[in-house]
């Protein structure tokens, strides 16, 4: 938005001055640059990713018998265009969708166009940095049994529980950096893998991890791992940092918007806008996103799952650390947790930036700590909600 903005007033400026090149200096418009999708049963995410961002709106049009032309979602960008090599149709045939077509729907009016085999519904909704959308598709295969069916009210067999584990960052993404030069995209996968080696161990569940190695994966692909495998609960990993070197503690985050200041500066640096000179605030489209997101039946499980583990990454971590701070259960608009079909939460387990805290966090003894605090929180919660919220 803003770099869109700044474009258009420096060719203003350069039109004012330049006069007979004005047409040659107009803003550009923002290009449609990749079209990618995940396919598992019963689950489609689309992510269109655009040079700018865009205007858009979305539609769903029934089938057209006579024409023998499936139902279809269109999505329409005003003001962009399409790059001539995504102007071939891309097959899908997964049993939601049969496939993507694009075509510059007017001279104004990029269009891309989702043919559909049989589809539940869907949400669509933009995320920034680069910009894109994303649309979810959902729908029931006819090979996979409804999960609901599947579930007896009385007598139910232990189930296995998926856990979703996102060690944040990673790659070219270091995350936040330490006292001592510790990056967080290592802290956090280490203590991920002590995390999911606990639960494995010790739970009947089966661990999942957006990554398992120092490579970068793009928040939406994060999220979209979790939908596409069905976990059940999305945990993710992340070490705190300030320019107060005195700030320090233990803090836990769900989904949702804030007028916090502290908090919407880490939502812009865990998000990736912390470059942006004017990144967005409450009150802007992200909220907007956010809001519809938060309207779903998660958020109460999110909530009680960020509690969890909270309070027991502090019992553990104040058993040898006393001083460490109880920062408590925020709330923040995290990209990462949009767009989650399961309880999902944030946790800032420590300050890289804190002198005493940024050292802690390359000790074994204390990755172990937050590690066991985690899975204990996350014990609790299989044990006591989970149940709960499936028999609702
Ligand atoms: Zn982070």
């Amino acid at each position: 938005m803003v770099g869109g903005v700044f474009r258009w007033m420096l060719g203003a400026v350069l039109v004012a001055s330049v006069a007979p090149f004005a047409f040659a200096l107009s803003p550009p418009r923002p290009v449609l640059e990749e079209i990618r999708h995940i396919s598992v049963p019963d689950y489609t995410r689309v992510t269109i990713t655009l040079s700018a961002q865009a205007d858009y709106k979305h539609f769903r049009v029934a089938a057209d018998r006579p024409h023998d032309r499936p139902p279809r979602i269109v999505i329409d960008f005003s003001s962009a265009r399409i790059d001539p090599q995504l102007r071939a149709p891309i097959p899908v045939d997964d049993g939601l969708l049969r496939r993507i077509r694009t075509g510059q729907f007017s001279p104004t009016t990029a269009r891309v166009v989702l043919d559909l085999e049989q589809i539940e519904s869907y949400t669509a909704f933009p995320l920034y940095s680069p910009y894109r959308l994303i649309i979810d598709v959902k729908g029931q295969s006819e090979k996979t049994p409804p999960r609901q069916q599947a579930k007896q009210p009385r007598a139910p067999p232990p189930p296995q529980y998926r856990i979703m584990i996102d060690p944040g960052h990673g790659g070219r993404d270091p995350g936040a950096v330490g006292v001592d030069g510790l990056k967080e995209k290592t802290v956090v996968l280490a203590i991920s893998k002590r995390l999911g080696k606990k639960l494995e161990s010790r739970l009947p569940v089966k661990v999942l991890y957006t990554r398992e190695k120092d490579v970068f994966v793009p928040l939406p692909e994060r999220t979209a791992q979790a939908n596409a495998t069905k976990a059940d609960l999305f945990i993710s990993i992340h070490a705190n940092a300030s320019e107060n070197p005195h700030l320090q503690g233990v803090e836990t985050y769900h989904l949702n918007n804030t007028n916090d200041r502290a908090t919407i500066r880490l939502a812009n640096f865990e998000n990736g806008l912390q470059h942006l000179r004017q990144p967005p605030q409450a009150g802007s489209e992200l909220s907007e996103i956010v809001s519809d997101m938060i309207h779903n039946d998660k958020l109460e499980g999110s909530i009680i799952l960020a509690h969890a583990l909270q309070d027991s990454i502090m019992t553990q971590v104040a058993k040898r650390h006393s001083k460490v701070r109880n920062l408590g259960v925020k709330k923040g608009p995290f990209y990462v947790l949009v767009g989650a079909e399961m309880p999902c939460v944030l946790a800032e387990v420590s300050f890289l930036t804190h002198r005493v805290q940024g050292k802690l966090l390359r000790s074994s003894a204390y990755r172990e700590a937050i590690a066991e605090g985690l899975f204990q929180g996350i014990a609790r919660f299989i044990k006591e909600e989970l149940p709960r919220m499936e028999s609702l």
